[in-house]
């Protein structure tokens, strides 16, 4: 029995979502005019989609698993639950207005037309803040309406902001932060369950060792004990004599968000020759 993964044909998501399958070491090649393929060493079978169509695809059992981002997966509230955050196809749903109208709160936008592929969301965002808006629902170039006169605002994905900034645009106000998912079926059978939770154990691994950086350093050893109190490492660091006595070779995991912090820490404490290795995968 396969699994059957729906993800999108080609897009924003589309190349990270093979680039993962495959760093969990599944072979499966990119769409092309495909609109299916089957791993050669994993059992899956993948569905190449449309984004906006994989909620409906996962929600009816079409697709058991589905990769999507966050933003589309609320717009379309459909039933089909976050299993795994998988860290990329970040973004924000943000509203934005011409860069001369000064906004101070969402109540500038009483009474104005928005622009927005997201009328769910924006809806969402107006009543929570009790705002009367027109909402304008199109499907692409949505940061062109202000400029044309078709709307006052725009509720729009934003990454970088150049191409509101590009527009005439600023960022005022985040309503979502969004990254891609992966999403799964309401009642999956015991088979198919096991499938996804070998999946989501290959998941894991490849995601924490993107996380973290394997370290070796020469440390003099009355440096020793300060540098192994830096270094949390899996349990703890391993510890190697150096032909040079008096040197010893240390060797640890960290995480990339207090790395270089460490690596500061870790010189100052007399640490030496410091090099730093990706990791492939991490099993805990
Ligand atoms: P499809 O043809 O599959 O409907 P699309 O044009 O709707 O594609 P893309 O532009 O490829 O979608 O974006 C897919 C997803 O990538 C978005 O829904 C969002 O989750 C994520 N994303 C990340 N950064 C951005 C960004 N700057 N702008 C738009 N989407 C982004
Ligand atoms: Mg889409």
């Amino acid at each position: 029995m396969n699994l059957k993964l729906a993800i999108q044909k080609s897009g924003r998501l589309h190349e990270d979502s093979i680039k993962l399958l495959n760093d969990c070491g599944i072979a499966v090649k990119s769409s092309g005019s495909h609109l299916r393929t089957v791993a050669d060493n994993f059992p899956l079978e993948v569905y190449f989609l449309r984004d906006d169509d994989i909620p409906q695809y996962v929600e009816d059992g079409v697709a058991h698993i589905g990769i999507v981002g966050e933003n589309v997966l609320y717009e379309k509230e459909k039933k089909a639950a976050i299993i795994e955050a998988l860290g990329f196809g970040k973004c924000r749903l943000s509203i934005a207005v011409k860069k001369t109208d000064e906004y101070g709160t969402a109540h500038f936008l009483q009474g104005k037309k928005i622009a927005t592929s997201y009328p769910v969301l924006t809806q969402k965002f107006l009543n929570e803040n009790k705002i009367d808006a027109e909402i304008h629902e199109i499907s692409g170039s949505v940061e062109l309406a202000p400029g044309i006169g078709l709307a006052d605002a725009v509720c729009d994905l934003v990454s970088s902001g150049s191409t509101l900034f590009m527009n005439g645009l600023r960022e005022v106000q985040t309503i979502l932060k969004s990254q891609a998912v992966l999403v799964q079926h309401d009642s999956l059978g015991e088979d198919l369950l096991k499938i996804v939770g070998q999946l989501l154990f290959r998941i894991r691994a490849v995601k924490r060792a993107k996380n973290t950086k394997y370290v070796l350093l020469n440390a003099p050893n009355d440096a020793l004990q300060k540098i192994i109190s830096l270094l949390p490492g899996m349990k703890s660091p391993t510890v190697l004599p150096l032909a040079d006595s008096g040197w010893s070779s240390v060797h640890s995991v960290l995480n990339e968000d207090e790395f270089w912090e460490k690596i500061e820490a870790l010189r100052d404490a007399g640490a030496q020759g410091i090099l730093v290795v990706p990791i492939e995968k991490m099993i805990v």
